[in-house]
């Protein structure tokens, strides 16, 4: 298992549309416990492949909290077969979008199909945080931040803030 680098918007690579895994392979499986090992050490309750810099259509989400046993969900090509009429808003924030949330609206029950680790067809129907944070982290796969559900002027502002708070090296005087 490994920590891996998290990307922090703007970076381009988050706004590339992942490809497909054609199988869920050792090497796919390994992705996912580094994806689970990172997001657990976030801390955070989901992360998509794009996010490590594997344009992937894979994601992971854990929505278990601290007292309660983990419960991960490891999902590779999901797909939303079924979005409610029913919208839900929830505050959301990212990993990749560090320190900065925003309201989001989303459907609020979804059926997402994915194939699980082990390569075996699965159907999730659900509702709530659940069915919020797969809509985020399926956004990724298709290069789509939450910061993009809100106006421009909001997502400008916190681009400009992250660009900021990255700079580290003073800029020369001149
Ligand atoms: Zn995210």
């Amino acid at each position: 298992m490994a920590l891996l680098p998290i990307l922090v918007a703007p970076d381009p690579r988050l706004k590339l549309k992942a490809v497909p895994a054609a199988e869920v392979t050792d090497e796919i499986r390994q992705l996912l416990d580094d994806m689970l090992e990172t997001m657990y050490a976030a801390p955070g309750i989901g992360l998509a492949a794009p996010q490590v810099g594997v344009s992937k259509r894979i994601i992971v989400v854990d929505i278990s909290r601290d007292e309660e046993p983990k419960a991960p969900l490891c999902m590779v090509n999901p797909e939303l077969v079924w979005l409610s009429d029913e919208d839900a808003a929830y505050e959301e924030g990212c990993l990749s979008v560090p320190e900065h949330y925003a309201e989001v609206v989303r459907p609020a029950a979804i059926r997402v199909a994915y194939l699980d680790r082990d390569g075996k067809k699965q159907e999730l129907e659900t509702d709530g945080l659940l069915a919020t944070v797969i809509q985020h982290e399926m956004d990724h796969l298709d290069g789509i931040l939450f910061i993009d559900h809100l106006s421009s002027l909001k997502r400008n502002m916190i681009l400009r803030k992250l660009v900021k708070s990255r700079r580290q090296v003073p800029e020369p005087v001149s």
